[in-house]
Protein backbone atom coordinates (compact mmCIF):
# COMPACT_ATOMS: atom_id res chain seq x y z
CA UNK A 1 0.00 0.00 0.00
CA UNK A 2 1.58 3.88 -0.82
CA UNK A 3 -0.15 6.87 0.21
CA UNK A 4 -2.02 8.64 -2.52
CA UNK A 5 -2.95 11.85 -0.67
CA UNK A 6 -0.97 12.97 1.87
CA UNK A 7 -1.98 16.30 4.36
CA UNK A 8 1.33 18.38 5.83
CA UNK A 9 0.41 20.03 8.57
CA UNK A 10 3.07 22.86 9.25
CA UNK A 11 4.88 23.98 6.14
CA UNK A 12 8.12 25.27 7.50
CA UNK A 13 11.78 23.16 6.92
CA UNK A 14 10.44 20.02 7.53
CA UNK A 15 6.95 20.14 6.22
CA UNK A 16 7.97 21.77 3.09
CA UNK A 17 11.06 19.26 2.23
CA UNK A 18 8.30 16.24 2.44
CA UNK A 19 5.69 18.24 -0.25
CA UNK A 20 9.01 19.13 -2.42
CA UNK A 21 10.14 15.18 -2.03
CA UNK A 22 6.48 13.99 -2.81
CA UNK A 23 6.12 16.13 -5.77
CA UNK A 24 9.68 14.94 -6.82
CA UNK A 25 9.13 11.34 -6.01
CA UNK A 26 5.46 10.34 -5.80
CA UNK A 27 4.36 12.32 -8.67
CA UNK A 28 0.88 9.99 -8.40
CA UNK A 29 0.25 11.15 -5.19
CA UNK A 30 -1.51 14.41 -4.59
CA UNK A 31 -0.35 16.97 -1.56
CA UNK A 32 -2.67 19.38 0.97
CA UNK A 33 -0.96 21.38 3.25
CA UNK A 34 -1.90 23.65 6.87
CA UNK A 35 0.42 25.83 8.75
CA UNK A 36 -1.01 28.42 11.89
CA UNK A 37 0.90 31.10 10.49
CA UNK A 38 -1.17 33.07 7.54
CA UNK A 39 2.42 34.13 6.03
CA UNK A 40 3.51 30.75 6.05
CA UNK A 41 0.61 29.99 4.21
CA UNK A 42 1.37 32.22 1.18
CA UNK A 43 4.88 31.62 0.96
CA UNK A 44 4.35 27.99 0.84
CA UNK A 45 1.77 28.40 -1.73
CA UNK A 46 4.29 31.08 -4.03
CA UNK A 47 6.67 28.35 -3.81
CA UNK A 48 4.05 25.40 -4.63
CA UNK A 49 5.52 23.36 -1.26
CA UNK A 50 2.39 21.13 -1.43
CA UNK A 51 -0.13 21.18 -4.25
CA UNK A 52 -3.10 22.93 -2.25
CA UNK A 53 -2.21 25.55 0.72
CA UNK A 54 -5.48 25.16 3.02
CA UNK A 55 -6.89 27.58 4.96
CA UNK A 56 -8.22 25.37 7.91
CA UNK A 57 -6.40 21.86 9.41
CA UNK A 58 -9.54 20.57 8.66
CA UNK A 59 -9.77 21.09 5.19
CA UNK A 60 -6.07 19.91 4.32
CA UNK A 61 -6.85 16.32 6.19
CA UNK A 62 -10.30 15.72 4.95
CA UNK A 63 -9.54 13.44 2.10
CA UNK A 64 -6.23 12.64 3.14
CA UNK A 65 -4.85 8.80 3.64
CA UNK A 66 -1.42 9.98 5.58
CA UNK A 67 -1.37 13.23 7.34
CA UNK A 68 2.09 14.22 8.83
CA UNK A 69 2.36 16.84 11.15
CA UNK A 70 5.87 18.63 11.11
CA UNK A 71 5.18 21.34 14.20
CA UNK A 72 7.46 21.97 16.82
CA UNK A 73 7.07 18.91 19.48
CA UNK A 74 5.08 20.89 22.35
CA UNK A 75 2.87 22.17 19.64
CA UNK A 76 2.07 18.54 18.23
CA UNK A 77 -1.41 17.33 20.38
CA UNK A 78 -2.93 21.18 19.63
CA UNK A 79 -2.38 20.65 15.88
CA UNK A 80 -4.04 16.90 16.44
CA UNK A 81 -6.72 18.21 17.83
CA UNK A 82 -7.23 21.47 15.67
CA UNK A 83 -7.87 18.76 12.55
CA UNK A 84 -9.58 15.10 14.59
CA UNK A 85 -12.89 15.74 13.39
CA UNK A 86 -11.94 16.24 10.24
CA UNK A 87 -10.00 13.31 9.95
CA UNK A 88 -11.24 10.03 7.38
CA UNK A 89 -11.35 7.01 8.67
CA UNK A 90 -8.43 4.70 8.07
CA UNK A 91 -6.38 7.66 7.56
CA UNK A 92 -2.61 7.34 9.66
CA UNK A 93 -1.81 9.64 10.86
CA UNK A 94 2.40 10.69 11.67
CA UNK A 95 4.74 13.41 12.27
CA UNK A 96 8.39 14.19 12.36
CA UNK A 97 9.03 15.14 15.91
CA UNK A 98 12.44 14.78 17.28
CA UNK A 99 11.61 13.08 20.74
CA UNK A 100 9.43 10.35 20.58
CA UNK A 101 7.53 9.42 23.79
CA UNK A 102 5.89 12.67 24.53
CA UNK A 103 4.32 12.98 20.86
CA UNK A 104 2.85 9.48 21.08
CA UNK A 105 1.55 10.49 23.96
CA UNK A 106 -0.07 13.92 22.83
CA UNK A 107 -1.01 12.50 19.60
CA UNK A 108 -2.60 9.40 21.01
CA UNK A 109 -4.53 11.94 23.64
CA UNK A 110 -5.89 14.07 20.66
CA UNK A 111 -6.79 11.42 18.41
CA UNK A 112 -8.53 8.33 20.13
CA UNK A 113 -9.02 5.75 17.86
CA UNK A 114 -6.94 6.75 14.98
CA UNK A 115 -3.89 5.27 13.86
CA UNK A 116 -1.05 6.97 14.83
CA UNK A 117 2.48 5.88 13.88
CA UNK A 118 5.20 8.29 14.92
CA UNK A 119 8.24 8.87 13.15
CA UNK A 120 11.36 10.86 13.33
CA UNK A 121 13.65 12.05 9.94
CA UNK A 122 16.80 12.18 11.38
CA UNK A 123 17.53 15.28 8.58
CA UNK A 124 17.87 19.10 9.13
CA UNK A 125 19.61 22.33 9.09
CA UNK A 126 20.13 25.09 11.26
CA UNK A 127 17.64 26.92 8.68
CA UNK A 128 13.63 26.91 9.84
CA UNK A 129 10.86 28.32 7.69
CA UNK A 130 8.51 27.91 4.44
CA UNK A 131 12.11 28.81 2.27
CA UNK A 132 13.90 26.47 4.23
CA UNK A 133 12.50 23.03 2.73
CA UNK A 134 14.21 21.46 -0.45
CA UNK A 135 13.12 17.84 -1.87
CA UNK A 136 16.82 16.33 -1.13
CA UNK A 137 16.98 16.66 2.88
CA UNK A 138 15.72 13.05 3.18
CA UNK A 139 18.28 11.60 0.93
CA UNK A 140 20.61 8.70 2.57
CA UNK A 141 19.66 10.06 5.79
CA UNK A 142 17.90 7.66 8.73
CA UNK A 143 13.65 8.13 9.21
CA UNK A 144 13.43 6.33 12.76
CA UNK A 145 9.65 5.36 13.04
CA UNK A 146 8.28 4.42 17.15
CA UNK A 147 4.96 2.27 16.47
CA UNK A 148 3.33 2.02 19.93
CA UNK A 149 2.57 -1.57 20.89
CA UNK A 150 -0.05 -3.20 18.98
CA UNK A 151 -0.09 -0.99 15.69
CA UNK A 152 -0.97 -2.69 12.53
CA UNK A 153 2.02 -3.71 10.73
CA UNK A 154 0.80 -2.92 7.14
CA UNK A 155 0.79 0.66 8.48
CA UNK A 156 3.93 0.30 9.57
CA UNK A 157 5.46 -0.78 6.44
CA UNK A 158 2.78 1.30 4.47
CA UNK A 159 5.08 4.51 6.44
CA UNK A 160 8.24 2.86 6.03
CA UNK A 161 7.88 2.76 2.04
CA UNK A 162 7.02 6.34 1.86
CA UNK A 163 10.08 7.63 3.38
CA UNK A 164 11.97 5.00 1.86
CA UNK A 165 10.62 6.45 -1.21
CA UNK A 166 11.74 9.74 -0.34
CA UNK A 167 14.88 8.52 -0.07
CA UNK A 168 15.36 7.74 3.37
CA UNK A 169 16.98 4.66 5.05
CA UNK A 170 14.52 3.25 7.81
CA UNK A 171 15.07 1.81 10.96
CA UNK A 172 12.44 0.62 13.53
CA UNK A 173 12.37 0.98 17.20
CA UNK A 174 10.33 1.63 20.60
CA UNK A 175 9.91 5.41 21.46
CA UNK A 176 12.05 5.38 24.42
CA UNK A 177 15.19 4.11 22.91
CA UNK A 178 14.79 6.59 20.26
CA UNK A 179 14.48 9.60 23.36
CA UNK A 180 17.50 7.78 24.29
CA UNK A 181 19.87 8.05 21.91
CA UNK A 182 18.37 10.80 20.09
CA UNK A 183 19.42 12.64 23.48
CA UNK A 184 23.14 11.92 22.72
CA UNK A 185 23.75 12.21 19.27
CA UNK A 186 21.51 15.33 18.88
CA UNK A 187 20.16 16.52 21.87
CA UNK A 188 23.54 16.75 24.07
CA UNK A 189 25.06 18.46 21.37
CA UNK A 190 22.99 20.96 20.63
CA UNK A 191 22.99 22.20 24.36
CA UNK A 192 26.66 22.23 24.54
CA UNK A 193 26.70 24.48 20.96
CA UNK A 194 24.35 26.69 23.28
CA UNK A 195 26.34 26.84 26.14
CA UNK A 196 29.52 27.47 24.49
CA UNK A 197 28.53 30.01 22.19
CA UNK A 198 26.58 31.74 24.99
CA UNK A 199 30.14 31.27 26.90
CA UNK A 200 32.30 32.98 24.21
CA UNK A 201 29.77 35.26 24.29
CA UNK A 202 29.95 36.40 27.85
CA UNK A 203 33.21 36.49 28.20
CA UNK A 204 34.88 39.30 29.29
CA UNK A 205 38.66 40.16 28.02
CA UNK A 206 37.69 38.37 24.47
CA UNK A 207 35.94 40.80 22.46
CA UNK A 208 33.18 39.95 20.18
CA UNK A 209 35.31 40.60 17.04
CA UNK A 210 37.65 39.01 18.34
CA UNK A 211 35.12 35.69 18.56
CA UNK A 212 34.17 36.42 15.09
CA UNK A 213 37.42 36.86 13.91
CA UNK A 214 38.73 33.55 15.30
CA UNK A 215 35.67 31.23 15.14
CA UNK A 216 37.38 28.92 12.87
CA UNK A 217 38.99 27.56 15.42
CA UNK A 218 36.74 25.10 15.99
CA UNK A 219 33.69 27.53 17.12
CA UNK A 220 31.97 28.26 13.99
CA UNK A 221 30.72 24.72 13.90
CA UNK A 222 29.32 25.06 17.38
CA UNK A 223 27.65 28.33 16.03
CA UNK A 224 26.09 26.62 13.19
CA UNK A 225 24.08 24.36 15.18
CA UNK A 226 23.53 26.95 18.25
CA UNK A 227 21.65 28.88 14.76
CA UNK A 228 19.19 26.26 15.41
CA UNK A 229 15.52 27.32 15.84
CA UNK A 230 14.57 28.11 19.64
CA UNK A 231 11.32 27.14 19.48
CA UNK A 232 11.80 23.70 18.48
CA UNK A 233 14.79 23.34 20.98
CA UNK A 234 13.08 24.40 23.53
CA UNK A 235 10.29 21.83 23.20
CA UNK A 236 13.08 19.16 22.25
CA UNK A 237 14.64 19.78 25.58
CA UNK A 238 11.25 20.25 28.01
CA UNK A 239 9.92 16.67 26.24
CA UNK A 240 12.87 14.74 26.42
CA UNK A 241 13.89 15.61 29.77
CA UNK A 242 14.83 12.45 31.29
CA UNK A 243 16.67 11.29 28.46
CA UNK A 244 19.01 13.95 27.88
CA UNK A 245 19.24 14.86 32.09
CA UNK A 246 20.80 11.13 32.19
CA UNK A 247 23.23 11.97 29.36
CA UNK A 248 24.18 15.09 30.85
CA UNK A 249 25.38 14.07 33.82
CA UNK A 250 27.20 11.10 32.22
CA UNK A 251 28.51 14.11 29.93
CA UNK A 252 29.78 15.40 33.10
CA UNK A 253 31.34 12.70 34.43
CA UNK A 254 33.71 12.40 31.44
CA UNK A 255 34.89 15.54 31.47
CA UNK A 256 35.63 16.14 35.05
CA UNK A 257 38.06 13.17 34.05
CA UNK A 258 39.09 15.17 30.97
CA UNK A 259 39.30 18.32 33.39
CA UNK A 260 41.79 16.49 35.79
CA UNK A 261 44.15 14.42 33.07
CA UNK A 262 44.40 18.71 31.66
CA UNK A 263 45.24 19.69 36.02
CA UNK A 264 47.69 16.75 36.06
CA UNK A 265 48.85 16.83 33.25
CA UNK A 266 48.12 13.02 31.86
CA UNK A 267 49.07 13.63 27.96
CA UNK A 268 48.34 9.47 27.39
CA UNK A 269 44.71 9.71 28.65
CA UNK A 270 44.11 12.55 26.43
CA UNK A 271 46.01 10.97 23.65
CA UNK A 272 44.02 7.59 23.79
CA UNK A 273 40.71 10.02 24.28
CA UNK A 274 41.27 11.58 21.25
CA UNK A 275 42.64 9.02 19.07
CA UNK A 276 39.23 6.95 19.92
CA UNK A 277 36.94 9.69 19.18
CA UNK A 278 38.81 9.99 15.97
CA UNK A 279 37.68 7.03 14.98
CA UNK A 280 34.09 8.03 15.40
CA UNK A 281 34.59 10.54 12.96
CA UNK A 282 35.91 8.03 10.32
CA UNK A 283 32.79 5.48 10.99
CA UNK A 284 30.48 8.19 9.96
CA UNK A 285 32.20 9.57 7.36
CA UNK A 286 32.24 5.38 6.03
CA UNK A 287 28.79 5.46 6.82
CA UNK A 288 27.95 8.17 4.19
CA UNK A 289 27.22 10.32 7.12
CA UNK A 290 28.87 13.65 6.45
CA UNK A 291 31.20 15.10 4.13
CA UNK A 292 34.62 12.79 3.52
CA UNK A 293 36.46 16.51 2.40
CA UNK A 294 38.39 18.39 4.79
CA UNK A 295 37.23 21.21 7.09
CA UNK A 296 33.51 19.99 5.40
CA UNK A 297 34.69 21.21 1.76
CA UNK A 298 34.62 24.85 2.62
CA UNK A 299 36.67 26.78 0.50
CA UNK A 300 38.98 28.85 2.91
CA UNK A 301 40.32 26.15 5.63
CA UNK A 302 40.51 28.10 8.61
CA UNK A 303 42.84 26.91 11.67
CA UNK A 304 41.42 23.75 13.77
P1 LIG B 1 9.72 25.16 11.34
O1 LIG B 1 10.52 25.36 10.10
O2 LIG B 1 9.68 26.24 12.38
O3 LIG B 1 8.22 24.80 10.90
C1 LIG B 1 7.18 24.53 11.82
C2 LIG B 1 5.94 25.23 11.32
O4 LIG B 1 4.80 24.76 12.07
C3 LIG B 1 5.97 26.76 11.52
O5 LIG B 1 5.60 27.41 10.33
C4 LIG B 1 4.93 26.98 12.63
O6 LIG B 1 4.31 28.24 12.56
C5 LIG B 1 3.95 25.87 12.34
N1 LIG B 1 3.04 25.59 13.43
C6 LIG B 1 3.25 25.73 14.78
N2 LIG B 1 2.15 25.31 15.46
C7 LIG B 1 1.25 24.91 14.53
C8 LIG B 1 -0.07 24.37 14.61
N3 LIG B 1 -0.67 24.14 15.78
N4 LIG B 1 -0.73 24.06 13.46
C9 LIG B 1 -0.13 24.28 12.26
N5 LIG B 1 1.10 24.80 12.12
C10 LIG B 1 1.80 25.10 13.25
O7 LIG B 1 10.19 23.83 12.11
P2 LIG B 1 10.88 22.51 11.50
O8 LIG B 1 12.36 22.63 11.59
O9 LIG B 1 10.23 22.15 10.22
O10 LIG B 1 10.47 21.48 12.65
C11 LIG B 1 9.22 20.85 12.65
C12 LIG B 1 9.29 19.56 13.44
O11 LIG B 1 10.33 18.75 12.86
C13 LIG B 1 9.66 19.72 14.90
O12 LIG B 1 8.85 18.86 15.67
C14 LIG B 1 11.10 19.28 14.99
O13 LIG B 1 11.39 18.69 16.25
C15 LIG B 1 11.18 18.27 13.87
N6 LIG B 1 12.51 18.09 13.25
C16 LIG B 1 13.28 19.19 12.97
C17 LIG B 1 14.53 19.03 12.39
C18 LIG B 1 15.41 20.23 12.10
O14 LIG B 1 16.62 20.08 11.94
N7 LIG B 1 14.87 21.42 12.03
C19 LIG B 1 14.98 17.74 12.06
C20 LIG B 1 14.15 16.65 12.29
C21 LIG B 1 12.91 16.84 12.90
P3 LIG B 1 4.87 29.42 13.55
O15 LIG B 1 6.26 29.71 13.08
O16 LIG B 1 3.92 30.53 13.36
O17 LIG B 1 4.85 28.83 14.94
Amino acid sequence: MTFQRIAVIGLGLLGGSIGLAVREHLPSASTTGYDADPATRARAGDRQLVDKVCETAADAVCEADLVVICVPVGAMGEAAAEFAAALPSGAVVSDVGSSKQSVAAALEAALPGVAVIPAHPVAGTERSGPDAGFASLFQQRWCIITPPEGADPANVAALSQFWEALGARVEVMTASHHDMVLAITSHLPHLIAYTIVGTASDLEGVTESEVIKYSAGGFRDFTRIAASDPTMWRDVFLTNKDAVLEMLQRFTEDLTALQRAIRVGDGEQLFEHFARTREIRRSIIELGQDDTRPDFGRSDHGNS
